[in-house]
């Protein structure tokens, strides 16, 4: 086998979580480009068939799927129904930003932990159990830089929490799961022009800190995400489990 080789994904049946739009998009576009059979979903199901179709046009063999992480015996119907996937992104997320803690509601802190961690961890179990039975697959987490810092000037305890509890879960089953032939990694991507971020493009003091405050001087592109993330399923990353993989264009550097 080649170096170049073990990018490939030729025969592997990889499914996205969140697929629909942004990084977890662009995530099914490189894993089909690298040769896997993608099973795109998301939680909108006509918005999955309508990203799966525009990857087909673009001859990748792409399937959609209604998938709500938070809905555990969903999750678990899914994975029941496709016990050979290789390969699972867990990539769906969301934020809620400018929440001063002390006046955070339930529903804001339930909300974001439920689909960050929680459905994030219903896929593990629920797709990792049928790795393990395998004795193979890889897992790949989005977490994120604020898992490892408090990024200004926003308030948002709830997702870093959510993100540096995805962290340490990754590390968790990995472990766990290493011996038994599967790997567990996670990608801690900077601030990506997805529309999770559409809010901060117009507000020149949030773009100041993030643009500035990052040594490469920009924001990061949905592609740049799924370039890593297709690299920690790869074969590639033979060697890596439990790595939580930074792309922050140096952002915690400083
Ligand atoms: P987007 O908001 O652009 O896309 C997220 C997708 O996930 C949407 O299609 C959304 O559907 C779907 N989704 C949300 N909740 C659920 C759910 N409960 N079940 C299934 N699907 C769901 O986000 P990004 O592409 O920016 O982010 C993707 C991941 O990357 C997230 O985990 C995020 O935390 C992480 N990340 C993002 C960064 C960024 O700067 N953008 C930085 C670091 C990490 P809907 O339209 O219905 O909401």
């Amino acid at each position: 086998m080649t170096y170049l080789d073990r990018f490939r994904l030729d025969g592997r049946t990889a499914l996205v979580t969140g697929g629909a739009r942004g990084i977890g998009l662009a995530t099914c576009e490189a894993l089909a480009e690298a040769g896997a059979r993608v099973i795109l979903t998301d939680r909108d199901a006509e918005a999955a068939e309508a990203a799966a179709q525009g990857l087909r046009d673009k001859g990748h063999d792409v399937r959609a799927d209604r998938l709500e992480v938070t809905d555990s015996a969903a999750v678990e119907a899914l994975a029941a129904r496709y016990p050979e996937v290789d390969v699972l992104v867990n990539n769906a997320g969301i934020a809620r930003s400018n929440v001063p803690a002390e006046t955070m509601s339930d529903d804001v802190w339930s909300s974001v932990v439920d689909i960050n961690l929680n459905g994030l961890f219903w896929c593990c179990r629920s797709f990792g159990k049928r790795m393990l039975e395998r004795q193979a697959g890889t897992i790949v987490n989005v977490g994120s830089m604020s898992g490892y810092i408090v990024n200004r000037p926003q308030e948002q305890a709830q997702y870093n929490a959510s993100k540096a509890a995805v962290h340490q879960l990754t590390r968790s089953l990995a472990a766990e799961w290493a011996p038994r032939g599967v790997r567990v990694n996670a990608v801690a991507p900077t601030y990506i022009e997805t529309e999770m971020n559409a809010y901060v493009y117009d507000d020149p003091e949030l773009m100041r800190h993030w643009v500035g405050g990052t040594p490469q001087n920009r924001m990061g592109r949905p592609d740049e995400v799924a370039a890593v993330i297709l690299f920690l399923a790869s074969d590639a990353a033979s060697l890596m489990t439990g790595s939580i993989v930074l792309a922050d264009g140096g952002y915690t550097c400083w």
